[in-house]
């Protein structure tokens, strides 16, 4: 399938076709792999919330394409669907597991013209992981080996799968290139994101990227220690992450700054304010979207049983 005849598609009413349980064979192996490897580096597992006061605003940031934001009234209070569990994964890491991940389901309503991109979804799950007291290097690290190890396993235990997809694909090797937003943008103008993916082997960081609250801004030098992975082949970007703010003032101030309601965002605050608020580093894995690439599909709804493209509403 094209990327573009993905804009009609919806779910198909007749038995599922062996590429597709081939990509569940792939997915499998890949989720196995990565939660193992968070076990063993002594990773608590938590699970999910779905609806929730607070939620990521996604906004200020150079991707965002969000056409309608959810919000149901439940027990007379105005809740909202997860866009990101970053305040939740915040708040955690400060006042109990000092590291842990998440299965995270996330709704975003992306603006339908996104369905020709291959690469979005308004339903995905992301692997979201957070550390405290650490660093985006440490972060790379952990990252770098759920990729490379997964990778491995796909290739070792599910040949003949890779083999039906037509899927010849390269295990990365770490550390993988570090590049500043900057550099790119001048390289390659404002679609750096995609250009650079498709002039590299193996993915690539990239640091430096102006968004959210939330990421550390460093005063001193305007560097943003945050960044996203990025997958090459047109795959683009697979993982966002960041160091983090904890200190009230600049909490605060960069809310204002971005015009963001504040309301939402209450107890980070006064955990900030309070000086509870740990520092601490994190990502958050698009599970769809990796799985795409390891499976080299046309568009990321092809590895979901239940497609989620953008402006296609099917019947289940
Ligand atoms: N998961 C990301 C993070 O940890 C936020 C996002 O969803 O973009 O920073
Ligand atoms: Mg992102």
């Amino acid at each position: 399938m094209t990327k573009a005849s993905f804009v009609g598609f919806s779910a198909p009413a007749e038995p599922m076709d062996e590429r597709k349980l081939v990509i569940f064979r792939i997915q499998t192996k890949i989720l196995d792999v990565m939660t193992r490897r968070l076990l063993e580096k002594g990773f608590y597992w938590i699970l999910p919330v779905i609806l929730s006061k607070a939620t990521d605003p996604l906004w200020p940031d150079p991707e965002f394409s969000i056409e309608k934001k959810i919000e149901v009234e439940i027990y007379g209070e105005r809740v909202r669907a997860m866009q990101s569990m970053i305040v939740h994964k915040r708040v955690l890491v400060s006042l109990g597991p000092e590291k842990f991940f998440i299965l995270s389901p996330n709704i975003r309503i992306e603006r339908r013209q996104r369905a020709a991109t291959g690469r979005h979804l308004y339903e995905f799950t992301q692997l979201e992981v957070e550390v405290a007291d650490a660093k985006m290097e440490d972060i790379f690290r952990i990252f770098e080996d759920l990729i490379t190890k997964s990778i491995e396993a796909v290739k070792r235990d599910l040949g003949g799968e890779l083999k039906l997809l037509g899927r010849d694909l390269k295990i990365p090797e770490p550390p993988f290139k570090v590049y500043k937003r900057k550099e790119l943008e001048e390289r390659y103008g404002k679609d750096w994101s995609i250009e650079v993916a498709r002039h590299s082997i193996d993915p690539v960081w990239v640091t430096d990227i102006p968004r959210q609250f939330y990421d550390y801004e460093d005063e001193a030098t305007g560097e943003w220690r945050n960044f996203d992975l990025i997958l090459p082949e047109g795959f683009g970007e697979v993982i966002s992450g960041a160091e983090r703010e904890y200190e009230y003032e600049k909490l605060s101030r960069k809310m204002e700054r971005d015009g963001i309601d504040k309301s939402q965002y209450g107890l980070i605050l006064r955990l900030a304010e309070k000086g509870l608020l740990k520092p601490s580093a994190g990502a958050g894995l698009g599970v769809e979207r990796f799985v795409a690439y390891v499976a080299g599909v046309e568009h990321v709804a092809e590895v979901q049983p239940f497609p989620r493209v953008p402006g296609v509403v099917p019947e289940i």
